[in-house]
């Protein structure tokens, strides 16, 4: 065998690094960093360093289909005919009887965009439900109602670039040293050479994001909005707003005016558990700045506010103007590595291709003209934690799970266990026996993963990045996109001739034409040319797509961009007596999701090899608990059993659980999502992660 070389990109966070891969005589593959791309020029972090492991250990794969006789059965080998045989004439069959919404498709932001292409196309245009939902529903959806309430659509306006022309940045509810590193690494070094940059952080918790803040705001958690409306304050009275953007390019700065000035800063910092001064410190270097970057992450998204989280903190780019210029605007960083991606092809319950909108006749009537089918079914689809509802109502009958883990990675676990047990046929498409799926599973379908398939991702600054197919798959696993086909051409449709990835993403770019996502002059060709491109790409020639709404015209019906004054605050559940602390999760430095990659590579559990409970010495005291003690979370749900470590850097009330680890020991409980609710953003339908109600209490054996 030939050494070879290829370009990819990394499979895990939004960042979107480029890779290149090397293989050696043996087959052998290394990665490093691609020095040519413009994401990460040549760096990755730990994770993307360590990917070729997880490519490499192939211990724990599902190497061919399994499939159970009847409920109580165990798995057993079957070939793919078999295997699709079954699930086309299960899904025929609960169709026929209790119609199309009775069946449902949950997948994810690792999905190439092409998968996600075909499952959109397959559940909506064919199946004719709207029940195709995704993690990224956990990950982006209130970022993605908050740009389409402000903006206009879901867009983001800004690119990497500009990190190294903004003076002052805001991160809220994000901790990218740990998250998002190689993003983190260019604002280090454009601080270290413009030491004058201001960087103001808001987290509840002291991440090692503040290690390089000029000021932290540790406000109390879910007090967001209240604070950045408290900034706007400020900013309205010093004067630091750009009145002739407002006046000529925004509508609802009146509103917003009259609200955060009845509301008292006194009252505001005490509300946020912050001082007034550090308020009017945080304005100041907003309104000094001359490029100003907002970037945020799940802090605001994953919550019960989420949207209102959303509005506040966009409307601090409009009100200064912010936006549409080099160095400034909102930059959501996405949480997983194509979560955009998913979002361009429409591949949410609730969205349609190229940000066409499902409650929009004409829209609808595109998409099916352009598939070639009569109509596109018009009510929304269930999202991630309505499925599950479904499931336990039993309205929702057949569940389709692709390359994610809800068992782990949604909230309420339990619930979500209860919930698989009542469907009637669990459908589990991946590349782990280890997903938390499997044991519920009537079919399980062995899929190709990271460079044993080609596709196409979109990472946080629209950058769209080709991925190569550089190994075969294991056994009998098949690239996602080939089981849809199969399955789609088993169902006797016809839209689904396709001879490759390019053919899918040659026919996604064609629906985008004419949208503002337009792409449709691009294609594989150029992209492996290129390395990557960022979207809209309507011609060869155009300049790159670095930066939108320079001309100060936005999509909305009247092109001017809207100020939200966000309505509702703190919808989360309140403390009480029994449950007075409340609980935040999050992510580990080098650990991803659920771990089923990250947690097989040991040069990555070096860093954090146990789950563990952060909490204040002074709680913990008051609690008679001791670090290192076993203790037992308790919420209104459930609990888990856990080592407590002390931190004074967590709020006194607050406690941290990191997200990744699921059941790890029989009757003992690491799961963290055995603790937290059902509460949902109420436009976004994104779960709370960030706000749970918990007591906590030293282990004693009964
Ligand atoms: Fe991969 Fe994200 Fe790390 Fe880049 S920053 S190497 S995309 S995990």
């Amino acid at each position: 065998m030939k050494p070879q070389q290829s370009k990819s990109t990394c499979s895990y966070c939004g960042v979107g690094c480029g890779i290149i891969v090397q293989q050696d005589k043996k087959g052998k593959i290394k990665v490093k960093g691609d020095p040519d791309h413009p994401v990460n020029k040549g760096l990755l972090c730990a994770k993307g360093m360590n990917l070729h492991y997880v490519v490499e250990d192939r211990s724990d794969r599902l190497l061919y289909p399994q499939m159970r006789r009847g409920k109580g059965h165990p798995l057993e080998r079957v070939d793919w005919d078999t295997a699709m045989s079954r699930a086309a004439a299960v899904f025929k069959s609960i169709i026929q009887k209790f119609g199309p919404d009775s069946v449902g498709f949950y997948v994810s932001g690792q999905c190439l965009t092409e998968e996600y292409y075909l499952v959109n196309k397959l559940a909506k245009g064919y199946l004719k439900t709207n029940n195709i939902d995704t993690n990224s529903r956990l990950c982006m959806s209130s970022a993605v109602m908050g740009y389409i309430q402000t903006l206009g659509e879901d867009t983001v306006p800004v690119s990497y670039e500009d990190i190294e022309i903004a003076d002052c940045f805001l991160v809220a509810g994000a901790n990218p040293a740990w998250c998002h590193p190689i993003i983190w690494r260019r604002i280090e070094k454009h601080k270290e050479l413009n030491p004058g940059t201001k960087i103001i952080v808001v987290d509840p918790r002291v991440t090692q994001t503040c290690d390089l803040a000029d000021l932290h705001l540790q406000i109390f958690p879910g007090t967001d909005v209240v604070l950045y409306q408290a900034m706007g304050r400020c900013l309205i009275e010093s004067g630091d707003i750009d009145l002739h953007f407002i006046q000529n390019h925004t509508d609802g700065f009146e509103a917003y005016q009259n609200v955060v000035m009845q509301k008292s800063l006194e009252k505001s910092a005490l509300i946020c558990g912050v001082s007034v001064s550090d308020i009017q410190l945080a304005s100041s270097y907003i309104g000094e700045s001359k490029g100003f970057l907002t970037l945020w992450a799940m802090g605001l998204n994953q919550s019960a506010d989420g949207v209102n989280k959303n509005l506040a903190l966009i409307d601090l780019n409009l009100i200064t103007g912010h936006i549409g210029k080099p160095g400034s605007g909102p930059l959501s960083l996405t949480g997983q590595p194509n979560a955009m991606g998913g979002r361009e092809v429409g591949g949410m319950a609730t969205l349609l291709s190229a940000h066409r909108k499902l409650d929009n006749p004409e829209h609808r009537k595109e998409v099916a003209d352009f598939w070639g089918i009569e109509e596109l079914p018009d009510k929304p689809g269930l999202t991630a934690t309505q499925m599950i509802s479904a499931l336990e109502e039993g309205t929702l009958k057949a569940i389709w799970i692709i390359c994610t883990n809800p068992m782990v990675s949604l909230p309420d676990s339990k619930r979500v266990e209860e919930a698989m047990k009542k469907a009637r046929f669990v459908v589990v498409q991946d590349i782990s026996s280890k997903t938390a799926g499997i044991p519920f599973a009537d079919l399980v379908l062995p899929a190709a993963g990271w460079a044993e398939k080609e596709g196409t991702m979109t990472n946080s600054e629209r950058r769209i990045s080709h991925l190569s197919k550089i190994l075969n798959p294991p056994g009998e696993a098949l690239p996602d996109a080939e089981i849809l086909i199969k399955f789609a051409n088993k169902m006797g449709f016809s839209g689904f001739d396709f001879p490759d990835a390019a053919a899918v993403f040659k026919e996604h770019a064609a629906l985008t034409k004419g949208t503002n996502i337009d792409i449709s002059a691009l294609d594989y060709g150029i992209l492996k040319e290129r390395g990557s491109v960022q979207w809209p790409f309507v011609s060869t020639d155009q300049p790159p797509s670095v930066r939108l709404f320079t001309d100060k015209k936005f999509p909305t019906p009247n092109g001017r961009a809207q100020i939200r004054i966000s309505g509702a605050q703190n919808q989360h559940e309140a403390t009480d007596p029994d449950f007075p602390l409340i609980l935040t999760t999050g992510r580990i430095r080098d650990q991803w999701h659920t771990m089923t990659r990250t947690g097989k590579v040991s040069k990555l559990m070096k860093h954090i090899d146990t789950p563990f409970l952060e909490i204040h010495p002074h709680d913990a005291k008051q609690r008679g608990i001791a670090e290192g003690d076993t203790v037992v979370v308790k919420g209104r749900r459930g609990e888990v059993r856990i080592h407590a470590k002390f931190s004074d850097k967590i709020r006194v009330g607050v406690v941290f659980l990191p997200m990744h680890w699921g059941k790890i020991l029989e009757n003992d409980f690491a799961r963290t999502n055995n603790i937290t609710g059902n509460a949902i953003d109420p436009v976004s339908k994104q779960p709370d992660f960030k706000y749970s109600v918990v007591e906590v209490a030293k282990f004693s054996k009964p």
